[in-house]
């Protein structure tokens, strides 16, 4: 432990050692007197503590009688949180002239805070610091206990940085980080002890509302060295974060938009040369059926009826065969009304939830939570055919589309 009583005052044992990592004699001194003459106290059960010190074991306290210390919750600590706690207080007191810091700090009813702040103008501020926490019981009652106070609070979660580096969904997190970042402002902070670094990572979503699609859903998270942050009295983080994630949002919803321009200025530009070649090939026919009937007229009357027929039928043929031109598929527009939404649309989302395409499933009920009866049926159908088939996945992620639609 690093926290106990002298004759009813707290000393810590991590202030034997300096933040430059320089040995305090007098305070080292002072404890181990005072652990001699069976003064240290400690702050849970109110046994004697010795003060312990070696070459190896960082200065801290312990019962005296390990047996009994057993008993007392206060003899379990890991050293990953006692120097994440160390690291908070001290960044506190740097930053702040006249703060009162304690480190587990007990409140009158008997409650624990990890660390606890007064400032100058009377403002709380209590900092939990966990390497796991899987109660939702606990985690409620301790934000209740502190709303009801007006204590600002903040909850920090142990980790490394390497951990963040290969999440790339939230559903990837455990349970700890997805209960921190969903209750915090869309901000996870984690403390990586042996890096001294803040880490705080944040959903990154965005939706194209015009076709309503999830066009990103990623984690994104930024490390900051403890030293270049400032904790504010009400538990917000002093850094650019804020503006590190707009700029990084920003940019992909730009780089989004340009592609989408270039896509729509491409379909137009399809669209056009489409519209100018019916045009000319409209012209080109007008033109032949003119000069067609200008040469019938100037037929002279006494000519066969089998010669007009022969010329009548070449002329026509020629015609005939522009008009097949004109009627070709690649003249109709087929390509511009592709990107219309059809069938094919539906049967494309469904395939790709089927096949689990990144979104697949969400896309689908985002179009059934914004449409009615007939996107409903029209899905629904598409699926029946291929559930119909004997396909399993495509059961598989019905349900789920249905599930989580709330259609089921
Ligand atoms: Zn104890």
């Amino acid at each position: 432990m690093q926290k106990c009583r002298l004759n009813g005052k707290i000393v810590y044992a991590f202030k034997v050692i300096n933040e430059k990592e320089i040995i305090d004699i007098e305070y080292e001194k002072k404890l181990r007197k005072a652990s001699e003459q069976g003064e240290l106290e400690c702050e849970d059960c109110g046994l004697d503590v010795v003060f312990k010190f070696g070459k190896v074991k960082i200065p801290h306290f312990a019962h005296k009688n390990n047996s009994l210390g057993g008993g007392c919750s206060y003899s379990r600590e890991t050293e990953e949180h006692i120097m994440g706690k160390k690291i908070l207080m001290q960044l506190m007191i740097n930053n702040y002239k006249d703060i009162y810091a304690e480190m587990r700090y007990r409140f009158d009813n008997g409650r624990w805070a990890d660390l606890y702040f007064r400032f100058s103008d009377g403002k709380e501020l209590a900092i939990e610091f966990q390497r796991e926490l899987n109660s939702v019981v606990y985690w409620e009652d301790k934000n209740n206990f502190y709303q009801e106070n007006q204590i600002n609070n903040l909850w920090i979660a142990a980790g490394k940085r390497e951990e963040f580096e290969n999440i790339l969904r939230e559903y990837e997190f455990v349970f700890q980080h997805r209960l921190f970042i969903n209750s915090n402002n869309n901000k996870l902070l984690i403390l990586d002890v042996e890096r001294k670094e803040l880490i705080i990572a944040s959903k990154m979503i965005a939706i194209d509302e015009e076709i309503n699609e999830i066009i990103m859903d990623r984690i994104f998270f930024r490390a900051y060295a403890i030293n270049s942050i400032n904790i504010m009295p009400d538990g917000t983080i002093d850094c650019d974060y804020n503006r590190e994630f707009d700029r990084a949002r920003n940019e992909f919803i730009q780089s989004y938009l340009d592609e989408k321009k270039r896509k729509f200025e491409e379909l137009e530009c399809i669209k056009r040369q489409t519209e100018e070649e019916e045009k000319r090939i409209n012209e080109k026919l007008e033109r032949k059926h003119k000069e067609e009937m200008q040469r019938i007229e100037r037929q002279p009357k006494e000519t066969s009826n089998e010669k007009q027929e022969n010329d009548r039928s070449d002329a026509w043929g020629e015609i005939g065969y522009s008009r097949n031109v004109y009627n070709n598929k690649h003249y109709q527009k087929k390509s511009y009304n592709e990107f219309r939404r059809n069938d094919d649309y539906y049967r494309d989302k469904v395939r790709k939830a089927i096949l689990g395409y990144r979104y697949g499933i969400e896309n689908l009920v985002r179009i059934l939570l914004r449409g009615g009866a007939t996107e409903y049926n029209l899905i629904k159908n598409i699926f029946e055919e291929e559930i119909g088939k004997g396909n399993l996945k495509a059961k598989k992620a019905f349900d789920e589309v249905m599930k989580q639609a709330r259609l089921d």
